[in-house]
């Protein structure tokens, strides 16, 4: 599960070839795991 950095909006999509960018612009986002925050620059 991926978060927007910026806005807090969860991510439906899944990180792979497909350019992602969420509503706000940003593509910046955060993968949620249990304990663990990994930030991730989207392409
Ligand atoms: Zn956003």
């Amino acid at each position: 599960m991926y978060k927007c950095i910026r806005c807090g909006r969860p991510l439906e999509k899944s990180f792979g070839t497909a350019e992602i960018e969420c509503e706000c612009g940003s593509r910046v986002f955060i993968k949620e795991r249990p304990g663990i925050e990994k930030v991730i620059l989207a392409r």
